[in-house]
């Protein structure tokens, strides 16, 4: 992907004022205030259209470990404890089935933008091929369950069930765990993997309750009005409707071709263009999959994923996609300078040309696909970081169908809504259907996200311990809060292109220590405070966050332009990068010193 041609030079200071022009006309005071919680403002909208909720009695029993949240992380630590023989595992989970992200996407197209073979955790050993480079989400939902299955995940599991309350009993050593199904059981160890990306959110429009057609949310996609399938069957609903979506990020890029095709006719509301770049998706051959599969492949593909996205000179590409092609560019200019202008000044200079060259061709592809004055408005104006980058081969062109019609509000989003349908810049857009695909909540507090406090030791809560910011040891353990691990990326790899890999590292983590503590006989497990300390410390003598400056467009990735506070400025991850942090704890793993931890 890599031009080998020597690239037109492209005016920085040029293009930096007219990055900040177009931020500056989408900056607004209200932040990420302007948005409202689906599930406790909307509940009819928030409703599970997939599974009926099957009544049951409460649980009031105990096992070895309980995890909050049933998508990849709560599988994964699973799958690591099952192999170690702990085999009384608990996953609690919100939706009706495991699956977490890819239980409640289930929009037309859904589609996973990470390669199939890094991205789909356990495929070797649940000896699953994926059929596409970038498998689509009904596979990725499938796979879900054939890791539950694989693992006798579903015998203990709790769906559609949310934990309302966590306290740890310092006298029994176990964590109770209250739920709103009425269940009150305990468990010697916690995990929580609550995702990110789990609280829908509406734009909070004036009107949204008086519209009297039919709206939802994309991750609560009602098959039954549109007709469809997940899979892709035609909406065949859709050929006599009007339909707006609202939204044009990452999820909308991968509806939109689907609505375009089956819609009577379709209305876009834009505020801020994606980048769209090329997918290049294709089948994955059996034989050569064959040749790749010997043990311990996946792994070294996700590493020389990381590899390639680091500042490293990785030998080769393996994924070879539009991810490691940033990394690539990069690379290219930084060794076409001599080593004695390498400094990290010039390095970033070397990032913000590659990146400048990248988003210009990705303008350039928006020209010449759609062209003219809807090409014009689908152009995007900031650093292709500063929101998340999307590739798709059939969103462009959906465009160039007269049904589908673009609504460029020129960065100010939509007004309100009506009874009868969407207005902006002063036109109402009369609609059958209005599809919100508006995102989720990201820049709040875990706490507030989650549903529920921790209670540790001594009464600490949570929410409180972590009022000036999150603080854990290698990103898993938190001092007071005894035999819990919080699965997720920051204070560890951090690493926005691949999740899945932070995740299976840490059931990694999870799966050598809880099996050290049943072996030798502890009952309790915690960092020491001086060992957090000193990590946090370490943590903060690297570059800080590579993404969520306030140079950038409005979005999740900066707190909708606000920049994070000194609370966020912990959302960090291992100074070496994704790379340092998955060489340094393969090696804190492999010592069996289990430095810093404190058993007892
Ligand atoms: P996003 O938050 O990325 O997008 C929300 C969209 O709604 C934005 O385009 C936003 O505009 C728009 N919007 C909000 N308010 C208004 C308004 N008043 N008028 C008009 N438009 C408005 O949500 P997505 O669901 O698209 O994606 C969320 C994340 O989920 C992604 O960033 C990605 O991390 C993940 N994802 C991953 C996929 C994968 O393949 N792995 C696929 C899909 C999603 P503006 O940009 O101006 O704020």
């Amino acid at each position: 992907m890599v031009s080998t041609q020597a690239a037109p030079a492209i005016d920085r200071d040029a293009i930096r004022r007219k990055y900040a022009e177009e931020r500056d006309k989408r900056l607004r005071a209200d932040g990420s205030a302007q948005y409202r919680r689906l599930e406790s403002e909307f509940s009819d909208l928030a409703t599970d259209p997939y599974n009926p909720v099957v009544p049951r009695d409460p649980v009031t029993d105990h096992v070895t470990f309980a995890f909050i949240g049933g998508g990849f992380a709560g599988l994964v630590v699973g799958a690591r404890l099952k192999e170690a023989g702990i085999e009384d595992y608990r996953i609690i989970e919100k939706g009706g089935d495991f699956g977490g992200t890819w239980y409640w996407n289930r929009y037309p197209g859904a589609q996973c933008d990470t390669a199939s073979m890094i991205y789909m955790p356990l495929l070797e050993e649940t000896g699953h091929m994926p059929s596409e480079k970038y498998a689509h989400a009904p596979e990725i939902r499938d796979h879900c369950s054939r890791i539950g299955e694989h693992y006798g995940l579903y015998e203990n599991a709790l769906f559609h069930t949310r934990v309302t309350d966590l306290e740890w009993d310092d006298a029994n050593k176990v964590w109770l765990i209250r739920t709103d199904r009425g269940d009150s059981f305990t468990a010697n160890y916690i995990g929580m993997g609550t995702g990110p990306l789990h609280v829908a959110k509406l734009p909070g429009l004036a009107g949204i309750e008086t519209f009297k057609g039919k709206s939802f949310h994309t991750s609560r996609w009602d098959y039954a009005y549109t007709g469809g399938t997940p899979e892709g069957a035609p909406m065949s609903k859709l050929a006599y409707k009007r339909v707006a979506i609202i939204g044009t990020g990452a999820t909308a890029v991968q509806c939109v071709p689907h609505l375009a095709r089956d819609a009577k006719e379709l209305f876009v509301f834009q505020r801020t263009p994606s980048s769209v770049d090329e997918r290049n998706n294709a089948p994955i051959d059996p034989d050569w999959f064959a040749d790749v599969n010997e043990p311990g492949w996946q792994k070294k593909w996700q590493e020389n994923f990381v590899a390639n996205l680091g500042i490293g000179f990785p030998a080769e590409d393996l994924v070879d996609d539009g991810w490691t092609d940033l990394g690539k560019r990069i690379r290219a200019q930084v060794i076409g300078m001599p080593p004695e202008e390498r400094t990290p000044e010039n390095i970033m200079a070397a990032f913000e040309d590659a990146d400048n060259q990248k988003m210009s061709e990705i303008r350039a592809r928006v020209e010449a696909i759609v062209g003219g004055e809807a090409g014009e408005k689908l152009k995007a104006w900031y650093r292709q970081l500063c929101k998340r980058p999307c590739f798709h081969d059939e969103y462009l062109q959906a465009f160039n169908r007269p049904s589908t019609h673009l609504i460029d509000t020129d960065g100010q989003g939509v007004e309100r809504i009506s009874e009868k349908g969407v207005i902006a810049g002063g036109v109402e857009y009369e609609v059958d259907c209005i599809i919100y695909a508006s995102g989720f909540e990201v820049g709040t507090d875990f706490v507030s996200r989650s549903g529920y406090d921790v209670t540790g030791r001594d009464g600490l809560k949570l929410s409180d311990y972590w009022k000036d910011g999150m603080r854990t040891f290698h990103g898993l353990h938190v001092h007071g809060f005894p035999n819990l691990f919080f699965v997720q990326q920051n204070q560890a790899a951090a690493f926005i292109a691949n999740y899945p890999h932070n995740l299976v590292d840490h059931a990694d983590t999870v799966a050598t220590v809880v099996s050290h503590a049943q072996r030798e006989g502890f009952s309790e497990v915690e960092p020491s405070a001086e060992a957090q300390q000193k990590w946090i410390e370490f943590l903060m003598t690297g570059p800080g966050a590579r993404i969520g400056s306030t140079e950038c467009t409005p979005g999740y990735y900066n707190n909708e332009g606000q920049g994070y506070g000194e609370q966020e400025r912990f959302a960090l991850g291992h100074p070496a990068g994704a790379q340092g942090y998955f060489t340094y704890i393969d090696g804190w793993r492999k010592s069996g010193t289990f430095a810093g931890l404190e058993f007892r």
